[in-house]
């Protein structure tokens, strides 16, 4: 069994270059990989790679950065993509507090309707949060039916308690830097049965790779981290940490 990258962006420019070789390599050395849309154009290009690569999935939605472009036409737009079978969830939806682009209660609103969209098409959501838990916790604590991810999980150990129950915690590669006590303690607390592997390449790049791009085949180094942090094996957070992304996703 190989990893996965439950979490990049294969279509951002600084693949321009070089975007058959990336995606090769996944190929050859990851299960599966999930590309995530955050605007209406990067939801297609997610599509349009799902569809002509059986080991590349999508994820669409509307970024709360990217918030203000959403409306009701789009809206129709994303639901008629998210019947897709390649369409695995909804995301990366939520809120940003720390770039602000639109007032928290716009973002709110779009957030509640992404998560009614998830719904009325049956599929689990992919949560973007930053400096937002406090609302985000009870945003989602009114969808009870819903669950998924929380992306590159930005939390306590004790909000992350009360997540696991209906949602995985997504743990990048900021595992890896030298300041990221608040992560390893959440890593150290919960089971690893809640723990899905991301890289959000080209963004958040491991050691040793800091200050590069970012790519999906990376996630090995996060998955080392997690099982030095675990005293486990790097076979058994493989399999775990694989099974977990397809449940996550419903795949297989
Ligand atoms: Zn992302």
């Amino acid at each position: 069994m190989k990893l996965v990258d439950t979490h990049c962006h294969l279509d951002n420019e600084q693949f321009d270059l070089d975007r058959l070789e990336v995606i090769n390599k996944i190929k050859e050395k990851l299960e599966f990989c999930v590309n995530i849309g955050y605007d209406l154009k990067s939801s297609e290009e997610s599509l349009k790679l799902a569809k002509e690569y059986d080991f590349i999935y999508a994820v669409i939605g509307i970024h709360p950065i990217d918030i203000a472009q959403y409306n009701d036409t789009l809206e129709k737009q994303l639901e008629e993509m998210a019947k897709d079978s390649n369409v695995v969830a909804i995301g990366e939806i939520g809120l940003d507090y720390h770039w602000m682009t639109e007032p928290k209660e716009v973002q709110e609103e779009r957030f509640r309707k992404q998560l009614e969209l998830a719904r009325r098409v049956n599929k689990p959501v992919v949560i973007h949060t930053r400096d937002a838990m406090e609302d985000t916790v009870r945003i989602l604590k009114e969808y009870p039916d819903l669950n998924g991810v929380i992306h590159c999980y930005p939390g306590s150990i004790e909000t992350a308690k009360v997540l696991i129950d209906r949602f995985y915690l997504g743990i990048g590669g900021t595992l890896t830097f030298k300041n990221a006590k608040k992560t390893v303690e959440v890593v150290k607390g919960i089971p690893l049965d809640r723990i899905v592997i991301e890289t959000d390449s080209p963004y958040l790049t491991p050691i040793p790779f800091r200050g590069k791009r970012n790519e999906p085949i990376y996630v090995e180094h996060i998955a080392q981290k997690i099982a030095t942090i675990k005293e486990l094996t790097l076979e058994e957070v493989v399999r775990i940490t694989t099974e977990n992304a397809k449940k996550l996703y419903r795949i297989g």
